[in-house]
């Protein structure tokens, strides 16, 4: 049993809250938790609180920290436990608490909680969607392997804050003295090296619902990354001397062909398949594969999230497309689904079922 499993058998199924803290998307899902009648709880740090002050209406309790450490003490643990609170992780929560206190935080989950671990590290991350036979694109182990076009990652989310593309071994090295020299990284070894996919990305927003057995494709989305995005922007004679950045300011929903669903959905599926091998806990609730597709339609997954991605803040309140082939009318977004999946759980006396 797990310490989520554990936990939540000592909760009242009528009162259960939902607790998120207060960044990435965590307006979307005190959203869902409201629209599913559900008690919202924020958890946020004083100086981010004046944006959820604007929306009072979307949350039963705020909590105001001084810091995203207290967030993992004992003291706040304790007080959501009481409130029979499930804390939704999102990309923020190991930023601000670190992967060692996110794992062993004492609150239910709603996600699987051994993929923190993993996605703290670029290698084992990749491992992981190589092991479900997703295709991803090559990886160069160090860099005097380099013979193409690469890009060049750190560890953690870091928002392509400090990757840098390179053709060279000497180029691949130089770029990642300069990071160390700058303090960006500390051990080169951690950054990930790996081949430039030429295309144009698309990330996918899934569902591993419990419940309904079944892996949900949500929705997908773009992101607007400055100042790649704005490059283009500019007459090539000026874009020429500019290196392309990858700060992430914004997302853009996102169809697919119809032709490429499918794969998509497979993609999804294994994901989620290989999780529960691999961590001996099934996969929960949202999470994202991130990918280039070429003009040959092969896609490359370049990236996971194991939680939920700001991307879906694009369908917030008015439901995406795919989510409408499920649900049909009723605007669903993933906020709403989380909050849909923790509500039916809580009834059908089955909360253990979806935490960790
Ligand atoms: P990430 O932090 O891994 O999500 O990557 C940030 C951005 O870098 C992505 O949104 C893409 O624009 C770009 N990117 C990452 N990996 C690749 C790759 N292998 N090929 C092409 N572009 C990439």
């Amino acid at each position: 049993m797990t310490l989520g499993q554990r936990l939540v058998k000592d909760y009242d199924a009528e009162r259960v809250s939902i607790a998120v803290p207060g960044s990435h998307s965590a307006l979307q899902i005190l959203l869902g938790a409201k629209t599913e009648g559900l008690r919202a709880i924020l958890l946020v740090r004083r100086d981010l609180a004046p944006l959820y002050q604007r929306y009072p209406h979307l949350y039963d309790e705020a909590i105001v920290l001084d810091s995203w450490a207290e967030l993992a003490s004992e003291r706040i643990a304790s007080r959501l436990r009481r409130e029979n609170a499930v804390l939704v992780p999102h990309a923020g929560l190991v930023e601000y608490v670190g992967v060692e206190r996110a794992e062993r935080l004492q609150l239910p989950i709603h996600g699987n909680r051994l993929l923190f671990r993993i996605e703290a590290d670029q290698h084992a991350k990749m491992r992981l969607l190589e092991e479900a036979g997703i295709p991803t694109p090559r990886r160069y182990p160090s860099p005097r392997d380099v013979d193409g076009l690469v890009i060049v990652k750190l560890p953690g989310a870091k928002g392509g804050r400090g990757y840098f593309l390179a053709s060279t071994p000497e180029g691949v090295e130089e770029g990642l003295r300069r990071l160390v020299e700058q303090g960006v990284i500390d051990d080169p070894s951690k950054a990930i090296i790996q081949e430039y996919v030429v295309g144009v990305p698309a990330y996918y927003h899934y569902y591993a619902s419990r419940l309904y057995s079944r892996v949900e494709l949500l929705g997908a989305d773009i992101r607007y990354e400055s100042n790649v995005d704005g490059l283009r922007r500019l007459p090539p004679r000026y874009a020429e001397s500019l290196e392309p950045s990858f700060v992430v300011v914004g997302n853009l929903p996102l169809v697919m062909r119809e032709r490429l669903l499918l794969k998509i959905i497979e993609y999804g599926e294994r994901f989620a398949r290989t999780v529960e091998e691999v961590t001996g806990m099934p996969m929960i609730g949202p999470y994202s594969l991130e990918s280039i597709v070429r003009d040959d339609l092969e896609i490359r997954v370049f990236e996971f999230s194991g939680r939920i991605v700001a991307g879906t803040n694009v369908y917030m309140g008015v439901g995406s497309p795919y989510a409408s082939l499920y649900w049909g009318t009723e605007p669903m977004w993933m906020g709403r689904r989380i909050a849909r999946e923790i509500r039916e759980a809580a009834e059908k006396g089955r909360l253990a079922d979806i935490v960790t």
